[in-house]
């Protein structure tokens, strides 16, 4: 007897037949002796249509009303959930983020989780209910309601799983579980069977969106054993863990491709300590995440600071970028390249490993890929190129480290 805690992604309850496909696993788990919580995103495409919508309203929706529309998408599915598991004969009850107590900051659209009230949940579960929880929402103390970024239920999965110390997470999705590089672009990736919090850390942020990078962090930090998993058929998905010595014998464990990339360019401001402090300071209190940092020091002691952002950020970065630039005295107007994309190799091993950087940069210009920058960590190398050449360059990789072959 233990606890567990589902995850049902979007496509996962994408109807009516898939919802009650999920709830029979549910009751499946509930049936072995197992106290069980389940986590839902919106249906199918729900988040998208409802973005869409809100763009045909207004071309710059307030944060805060974004995430109250938003937030209806998870809401929709918890209570049909409900409404199948009482259908095939069992007890369940649904909550919305607020009705747990799943409390965030007030930073709308990227809301990160303080706090959660176990208890309404565990009183529930003690009374033989399955519990039915949102995904991707929270309320601040206020209560306004907030969303914890694009694929956020995968957030909600691992706080759950953390507080409630369950003994398994298992994120159900349309895939058999994580594998080697996207399997919609590189037809002959690899399911792996187990990867560290670390690596699928980097996956995740360099655009394996098959989980969120926060989730990840979450699970890494409270050590949520977290199982990746097919809600199609039974086979056994992918486990992320702890590292363990004999994941280094793998040089690279996997490739990811993160489109959409824009270059932000400020240019000549003055050459002297504090400029970047100021520039990353104020951009990370708009909650923008940069990365690719390059700058060049001119002859006329000043410099040009390069960075990339998400192409879906510019609407927020561009106002701090153009004060920026007003208040630093920069001599031009800053610059924005869109049309890019990132390519990189993840694996622990190449902390003991030497050549990785080199194999990839040769692949990349036998394949004719130019590089316009490079970022390396312990565990990671990363490339800038075009974005019309992504597609082309993670199968290029994958191929130059035989992903597809099982080490
Ligand atoms: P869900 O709706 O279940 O949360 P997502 O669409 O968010 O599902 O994530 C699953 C998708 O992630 C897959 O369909 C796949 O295209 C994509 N993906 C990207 N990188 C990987 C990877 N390395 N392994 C598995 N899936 C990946
Ligand atoms: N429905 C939200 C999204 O589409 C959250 C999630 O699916 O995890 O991003
Ligand atoms: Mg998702």
């Amino acid at each position: 007897m233990g606890l567990i805690v589902q995850k049902f992604g979007g496509t996962s309850v994408a109807d009516a037949e898939r919802i009650h496909r999920a709830a029979k696993r549910a009751i499946a788990a509930k049936e072995k002796g197992n106290q069980v919580v389940v986590v839902v995103s919106a249906m199918g495409d729900a988040t998208d249509d409802l973005i869409a919508l809100a763009k045909q309203i207004c071309a710059d929706p307030p944060k805060r009303e974004m995430d109250q529309l938003l937030a209806t998408g998870e809401q929709v599915t918890i209570a049909l959930m409900a409404m199948a598991l009482h259908s095939q004969g069992h007890q369940a009850i649904s909550f919305t983020g607020g009705q747990i107590g799943l409390v965030t900051d007030n930073a709308f659209s990227k809301a990160r989780i303080q706090s959660i009230n176990k208890q309404r949940i565990f009183e529930q579960l003690s009374e033989g209910k399955i519990v039915i929880i949102a995904g991707f929402q929270g309320v601040t103390p206020d209560g306004h309601f907030t969303t914890l970024g694009r694929g956020g239920s995968n957030a909600t999965l691992v706080a759950i799983g953390a507080v409630l110390s369950a003994d398994v997470c298992e994120n159900y999705t349309d895939v058999d579980g994580i594998y080697t590089a996207d399997p919609r672009i590189v037809k002959n990736a690899r399911k792996i069977d187990r990867i560290s919090y670390d690596e699928m850390l980097e996956l995740s942020g360099l655009g394996a969106s098959v989980l969120q990078t926060r989730a990840v962090e979450f699970a890494k930090k409270y050590n949520v054993p977290l199982h990746v998993r097919n809600s199609q058929n039974d086979n056994e998905g992918t486990w992320i863990v702890a590292e363990t010595p004999n994941m280094e014998h793998i040089l690279v464990s996997g490739a990811a491709l993160k489109k959409d990339l824009t270059r932000v360019t400020i240019k000549s401001v003055p050459d002297r300590p504090g400029i970047a402090a100021k520039i990353f300071g104020d951009i990370a209190a708009a909650n923008i995440v940069v990365d690719d940092i390059i700058q060049n020091v001119m002859d006329d002691n000043t410099a040009h600071i390069s960075f990339t952002v998400e192409h879906g950020d510019l609407q927020d970065i561009k106002p701090v970028v153009d004060r920026l630039c007003t208040e630093l005295g920069a001599r031009t107007a800053p610059i924005y390249h869109g049309d890019l994309a990132k390519v990189s190799v993840v694996g622990v091993g190449m902390r003991a490993h030497t050549g990785v950087a080199q194999r990839m940069f040769k692949a990349l210009a036998d394949g004719h890929i130019n590089i316009q920058n490079i970022t390396t960590s312990e565990i990671k190398i990363s490339c800038i190129i075009d974005r019309e050449q992504g597609n082309m360059a993670i199968q290029i990789v994958h191929d130059a480290f035989e992903l597809e072959k099982v080490k």
